[in-house]
């Protein structure tokens, strides 16, 4: 007895020795002394313009509501483009694609890869009924104490014209870039790009444009990335999660409503849809998670940055925390969200089918294909149809890296021009344009590079939307930097 107590000390003891150690291992933050001198830009120029752009209502509704006017606003937006931004249109050659805007700025270089920067024209509507939450009108485009306001301040015009101010000051000062810069704005973001960046990747696809890396909307810079993390960090999102929507007919013998049978319609599709959101699909703390997690343990006060140094041990318990957040379990696992359902007409009719619709997020780990199996086997009904919206499914994304090659340049590029602040891979969880081009294009990241309050979220498709005047004039320094950088 005494010698197996002896023993659970020592194995105890051991535990403690590698926990601390691997936890001092992590402790120093590395240096940021990377920051080159920020570029000169002066910010209230560029909130001018993007308070104009906000202007333009280019909103997308979906199923093609109020196509005209959207068209018309968005002709419009291409005019003005046009006439602020002169000395870009004189060195990029435009190609309009449907209502979508291509760019090309050829570079020096003509066997070089081109290199894609992306933003968004078009813009979410506001939601109805909350037109008078906001504090200045949505479409206003209102400059205020140190903000612009405004639907599409952040998502996505923001990035749209902190491109275009980089883009016309390089132009302005005689640059030519050294690789081709192409520029894609697209149309219909909002609605699935399927008009826009779906087309343009097409027609480029034909002319076996191959691009060296894509940069879209998606990451972020968070001002607290975490509970006790005082530094602002950079998320570049390395991939983002694919897409898919399943109709599930239930079938059932109608008939009235007073002689039911038991092969009611209704019954069977509730079992069915019970029966998917009961079998989930594996969830762990993937590859981007854990450095994510290195990336910021550093930066953790002590017991945090122990649990993190740690997951060898503590991997269970960080997955469960992250489980319990909707917003971190859904990095972790193919999600399942049953968004609509309808069957019958009348109160006393039994009705002969009736439908779900569930919308899936796939995670790296799962594919369209291994899906709609686990669903087929969840159910285990062949009087429950599965159907997929083919049009608007995709897989998720491939990871792109961050340590070498394009992933380390934008890393450095961002470092620079953000005071050197640390960054850290992510995962988006909704779907951006930049997946049309994953098949023409040896990596693909998204970033936002703006920062962001906790509270700033919800303003995206949200209430009271804006974007800092301060943040401005870096994200057009960003832009130049990676235009000017690009090798
Ligand atoms: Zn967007």
């Amino acid at each position: 007895m005494k010698r197996v107590l002896i023993g659970a000390t020592a194995v105890l003891v051991l535990v403690v020795a590698i926990v601390l150690v691997r936890t001092a291992l992590v402790a120093a933050p590395p240096p940021l002394a990377v920051s080159a001198p920020p570029i000169g830009i002066n910010s209230m120029d560029v909130a001018r313009h993007l308070a104009a752009a906000i202007r333009f209502k280019t909103i997308s509704y979906g199923n093609s509501a109020h196509e005209a006017e959207k068209n018309a606003q968005l002709d419009a937006l291409r005019n003005w483009m046009e006439q602020t931004y002169p000395a870009f249109h004189r060195v990029a050659t435009r190609e309009i694609i449907g209502k979508s805007l291509l760019f090309t700025w050829k570079g020096k270089d003509a066997h070089a890869k081109p290199i894609l920067l992306m933003a968004h024209m078009d813009v979410v509507p506001v939601v109805p009924g909350t037109a008078k939450d906001w504090s200045h009108d949505p479409f206003s485009g209102d400059i205020a104490d140190g903000f612009v306001w405004g639907r599409g301040a952040i998502d996505d015009k923001g990035c749209l014209i902190a491109l275009l101010d980089a883009a016309e000051r390089l132009a302005e000062s005689g640059f030519t870039p050294e690789r081709t810069i192409m520029f894609a704005f697209g149309q219909d973001e909002e609605v699935g790009g399927s008009e826009g960046n779906a087309n343009m990747a097409k027609v480029l696809a034909a002319r076996h444009v191959h691009f060296a890396w894509v940069l879209d909307e998606g990451g972020a810079i968070l001002n607290e990335p975490f509970p006790g993390v005082q530094q602002p960090v950079a998320f570049i999102a390395v991939a983002e999660k694919g897409y898919l929507t399943l109709q599930l007919v239930a079938h059932g013998t109608g008939g009235h409503s007073s002689r039911p049978t038991s092969d009611l319609a209704i019954a069977r599709l509730s079992d069915a849809v019970r029966k998917v959101v009961d079998h989930p699909f594996a969830s762990s703390i993937d590859d981007v998670q854990r450095e994510q997690f290195s990336t910021l343990a550093p930066y953790m006060p002590f017991f945090q940055r122990m649990i993190l140094a740690n997951l060898w041990l503590t991997g269970p318990i960080v997955s469960n925390m992250l489980e319990k957040n909707p917003e971190t379990a859904a990095m972790m696992h193919t999600t399942i969200a049953p968004t609509m359902i309808s069957g019958g007409i009348k109160d006393n009719v039994l009705p002969p089918q009736a439908t779900a619709t569930i919308n899936f997020r796939l995670h790296q780990r799962d594919t369209i294909e291994s899906v709609i199996e686990h669903v087929r086997k969840a159910i285990d009904d062949p009087r429950v149809d599965v159907r997929a919206l083919t049009e608007t499914q995709s897989e998720a994304s491939k990871v792109s890296d961050l340590h070498d090659g394009n992933g380390a340049f934008i890393v450095h590029a961002v470092r620079e021009s953000f005071n050197g602040i640390p960054v850290a891979p992510t995962v988006t969880t909704g779907a951006t344009d930049s997946r049309h081009y994953m098949a023409i294009a040896d990596d693909v990241y998204r970033l936002d590079p703006f920062h962001m309050d906790p509270d700033d979220m919800s303003r995206i498709h949200g209430t009271n939307e804006r974007l800092a005047i301060s943040d401005i004039g870096p994200a057009v320094g960003f832009y130049m930097r990676l235009m000017q950088t690009a090798k």
